[in-house]
């Protein structure tokens, strides 16, 4: 009997996980295209002066599905490091420990905050009246976490974040970024009274050895030894479709054209139409135009001393710091190598094209500098090398009303013959690299020995998959 083949666009976590359990169970031979030339996506790490770097601050969270877990604990060995967490937010003008603590918090919150808060507590015992108008991520926040939070804290976030007034994003963004939904919820959490399994190993995370995209490059050397042909620098330009799909595939200035039974992408959901010759009806291009991704710059510092604080991340919800989070990487792994020598990645979420995507190394490491020296953490090592990285689609922004966009393409997408489009761009989530894993090891499940594809199955999965939340 011949094999089924899939091709698999994106070599991700999400592409990657798939691959390597199609070609594990033997379900099927599998050929993954990937436009850059390393593995990981925007879950990848990459190497600068001596020390892996990521794109952006990157924890695995301990809410992974545990035969996930299992399996990244079998390929990494004692490389998969349990290290405690140990960040910093910047409150009112403040440094409060985050993840939040009880202690530090009853300490060191600002007195207008803590009265604030306090108010918000009180008014929310009290029964109020329902709002009729339909609920947006302001107004959902505003009635669960009260005036005081949304003030300080989500809004002026919500603004850096997604570029948006949070009066403009959906319901939805709460639902699938914020996981305590009312003050009670965050109460308890903080004050160690809830424990579910969203919060099981509150307080800890995993982090490999050699940096996270260590997990996406274990993972595509499983899937290569187990059979899996993974193409880097090939980027696929054309897709035909019919039995078989052809995909037509750019690598180093060639042109390949490749075959298979099924196509599975993962790449973002916006851009499939545009790849796709055959008729697209215009709904789903328009629909595509409306997808929108925030991009994001990645500034590295490269400092000449040993380590700028003990703090693995600085967190600025402020409107007045204008990065979202400074991360020091040899603080995730507990590296002490190099001597000498520590690296910090701001970053800058911002829009594709704009000011900030334009601007040069310089002026962007420059606002790195300014933006810690304004909230008392100035550089006094010299700066040896700066370094920029930019995310053309680093989170989905769920403006109101985008569900009926995402709606036209995800039904266009599900209506062609033996293509599966997921992964955190393939399904426009805003997904953690284990909810991706979570994704590919359930679409891997659907396809049996024989060549079917059980679409009730993966209905189900899909149904599982709106209730991930995202954790920072
Ligand atoms: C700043 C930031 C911080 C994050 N922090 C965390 C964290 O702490 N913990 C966590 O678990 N997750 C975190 N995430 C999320 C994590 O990065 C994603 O969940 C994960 O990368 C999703 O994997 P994926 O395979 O679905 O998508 P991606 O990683 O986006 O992979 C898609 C791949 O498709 C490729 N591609 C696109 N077009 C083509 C084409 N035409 N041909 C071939 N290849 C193509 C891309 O190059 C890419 O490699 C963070 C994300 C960001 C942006």
């Amino acid at each position: 009997m011949t094999r089924t083949k899939v091709i698999i666009l994106g070599a991700g976590p999400a592409g990657l996980g798939a691959a390597w359990q199609l070609a594990k169970q033997q379900r099927a031979h599998v050929t993954v295209l990937e436009q850059r030339d390393d593995v990981g996506g925007n879950a990848g790490s990459f190497d600068l002066q001596g020390l892996s770097v990521d794109f952006g601050s990157h924890r695995l969270h301990p809410s992974c599905q545990p035969r996930i877990l299992d399996d990244l604990r079998e390929l990494l060995g004692p490389d998969l490091l349990d290290r405690p967490r140990h960040g910093r937010i910047r409150l009112g003008g403040k440094w409060i420990h985050f993840p939040l603590k009880a202690t530090d918090l009853l300490l060191n919150l600002p007195w207008p905050f803590r009265i604030g808060v306090a108010w918000d507590t009180f008014r929310g015992i009290l029964p109020r009246a329902k709002t009729t108008a339909d609920p947006t991520f302001a107004s959902i926040l505003q009635q669960g976490l009260g005036a005081t939070i949304c003030r300080e804290f989500y809004f002026p976030y919500a603004v850096k974040i997604w570029g948006q007034p949070p009066q403009e994003l959906s319901a939805v963004q709460a639902q699938r970024r914020v996981s305590a939904s009312s003050l009670m919820k965050m109460i308890r959490k903080i004050f160690g009274l809830k424990v579910d399994t969203a919060t099981a190993g509150k307080g800890r995370f995993f982090y490999p050895r050699g940096g996270f995209g260590q997990i996406s490059r274990a993972i595509a050397d499983a899937a290569r030894q187990a059979g899996a042909d993974i193409h880097l620098s090939a980027t696929a330009r054309k897709i035909q479709l019919g039995s078989p799909h052809r995909v037509e595939v750019e690598h180093d200035g060639t042109t390949t054209t490749l075959e298979a039974d099924y196509l599975w992408s993962t790449i973002p959901i916006s851009v499939l139409p545009r790849l796709i010759t055959d008729d697209v009806p215009q709904a789903v291009i328009d629909a595509s135009k409306n997808n929108l991704s925030r991009a994001m710059v990645l500034i590295y510092l490269v400092l000449d001393q040993d380590q700028f604080t003990p703090f693995d991340a600085h967190y600025f919800p402020g409107a007045d710091i204008r990065i979202t989070r400074l991360s020091e990487p040899k603080n995730y792994s507990d590296h002490s190598d190099p001597v000498g020598r520590t690296i910090l990645c701001a970053e800058l979420p911002c829009n594709v094209g704009d000011e900030l995507w334009q601007a040069s190394d310089d002026t962007l490491g420059q606002l790195v500098k300014d933006a810690l020296a304004q909230c008392g953490l100035p550089i006094s090592a010299p700066v040896s090398h700066v370094t920029t990285k930019r995310l053309p689609q680093a989170y989905p922004i769920y403006l109101n009303g985008y569900e009926k966009h995402f709606h036209v393409l995800d039904d266009w997408a599900s209506g062609l013959k033996n293509v599966l489009s997921f992964g955190r761009q393939g399904l426009f989530a805003h997904d953690n690299t284990h909810h991706a894993l979570a994704m590919a090891y359930a679409a891997a499940e659907c396809l049996h020995q024989d060549g079917s594809f059980d679409a009730d199955q993966w209905r189900r999965h899909r149904d599982e998959f709106e209730s991930h939340v995202v954790e920072d």
